[in-house]
């Protein structure tokens, strides 16, 4: 048998010398919470007879694609983020229906309200899914008790199907609720992570997709035992930096803490006049131009804003803010459009303002599922075009002609004062 340069025998390539012990998972309670199907469950609440057939969410187009899928289309091969085309072949019978988008995020606004009510810390990762960590509540409730309280409540006030899964680190419990779907929900005690986790495809760990999986087969990594078995050095051979991180996963020890602030997290920018104002024209100039600003940003990190806060600042120094729910975006108009019906709102035009400032919170990641709707397709295109134009060329260097004032007068100044506020973008919180 001829073998690579090198080794001297395959056992060297797939084979541990010194199998490592990993070390002891976290004393944590974890919980991941997931929506089953959640676009297809929400079109199921709007249109009862779409209960129990087979269900397709995504665009009629030719180039559509599926956004969201029902159990009863999954079992022919049917997943999100294919083709309606060939979702179509696999499944001549489905009933394709297009988005409404608004409504999906006012129901996850509904779950967040539940979880913000009943959990000490939550993060939501992404519009129909989140974690919570409930360590240090055992002691009174038993927390995978309170997980599921949680879990009822939801159900209770969207009347949605949602899974649940209960662990000791995020990964873990994620893959938890993917072995409880639909409509279940699971423990993972402590100490059982690694014995539960080896039976499943390496596939099941969140990360781990068409590129990584072959890599992993070339190795003989075909199920998470299979990675348990190899040394971390053994899996960076193949995936590099992430190669130990899947050994941890693999064995239920890899700790991610939760956006333990996440609800404050936000990214915002404000601006200071040289001469306090009552132009109202000039004032949304301003909210426009600091919207591209934060915006850019929040699309450089790959996010989406579920909410939208305008302040202002008088003369006499007192400051007022609004904040109000936005359907989850990163596009510029959106963002503007919220931030000005919250300053109409809240600015009588009477008292002049010497500050004004924009921010967006509630963030989550833009995950492919939410970038499937076909509007929202183009309008990312377009920013990601614009936004590559600021990249190399400056911000100064493309903007929407409504900000045209504002960019003026940011360019008559002097420009330290100009970049010192357009700087004062900030990840707080
Ligand atoms: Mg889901």
């Amino acid at each position: 048998m001829r073998l690579f340069q090198g080794y001297t025998s395959f056992a060297d390539i797939s084979l541990p010398k010194y199998p490592m012990q990993p070390p002891a998972p976290p004393h944590k309670n974890i919980v991941h919470m997931d929506m089953d199907t959640f676009f297809v469950s929400v079109e199921r609440l709007h249109d009862a007879s779409l209960v129990g057939k087979p269900v397709i969410v995504g665009g009629h187009s030719e180039r559509g694609v599926v956004a969201s899928c029902s159990y009863e289309t999954r079992i022919h091969g049917v997943h999100a983020g294919m083709g309606i085309k060939q979702a179509k072949r696999l499944c001549p019978e489905a009933i394709i229906v297009s988005g409404r988008y608004e409504s999906y995020s006012e129901m996850s606004a509904q779950v967040q309200a539940v979880v913000a009510a009943n959990a000490p810390v939550y993060e939501f990762a992404s519009i129909d899914e989140f974690y919570c960590d409930l360590t240090g509540t055992e002691r009174y409730f038993g927390s995978y008790k309170l997980a599921g309280d949680i879990r009822q409540k939801i159900i209770a006030q969207t009347k949605l199907p949602i899974s649940m899964g209960h662990a000791t680190t995020k990964t873990t419990a994620k893959i938890a609720t993917g072995t409880a779907k639909p409509s279940g929900q699971r423990e993972v005690p402590h100490g059982t992570e690694a014995a539960f986790l080896a039976p499943l495809g390496i596939q099941k760990i969140p990360g781990v997709g068409e590129k990584t999986v072959p890599l992993l087969r070339a190795i003989g990594v075909r199920t998470i035992g299979d990675a348990q078995q190899r040394s971390p050095e053994q899996l960076q051979a193949v995936l590099g930096k992430y190669g130990p991180v899947l050994w941890e996963k693999a064995w239920g020890v890899h700790v991610s803490e939760l956006a333990h602030d996440w609800e404050r997290k936000s990214i915002g920018a404000e601006e200071t006049f040289d001469t306090d104002t009552t132009d109202r024209k000039a004032l949304k100039a301003l909210l426009l131009t600091l919207t591209e600003k934060i915006l850019f940003r929040l699309r450089a990190e790959g996010k989406l804003a579920g909410c939208v806060t305008v302040k202002f600042r008088y003369t006499n120094f007192e400051t007022h803010s609004r904040q109000g729910r936005i359907p989850y975006s990163s596009q510029d108009v959106a963002v503007y459009d919220a931030a000005c019906a919250l300053f109409d709102d809240a600015y009588d035009g009477v008292a002049p303002l010497r500050l004004v400032g924009v921010s967006v919170s509630q963030l989550i990641e833009e995950t492919e599922q939410l970038n499937l709707f076909v509007d929202a397709a183009t309008q990312r295109k377009l920013h990601r075009a614009l936004d590559g134009i600021k990249a190399r060329y400056g911000r100064r260097a493309i903007f929407r002609a409504e900000g045209m004032q504002a960019h003026e007068r940011g360019n008559n100044k002097d420009d330290r004062g100009w970049s010192d506020a357009a700087d004062a973008i900030d990840v707080y919180g």
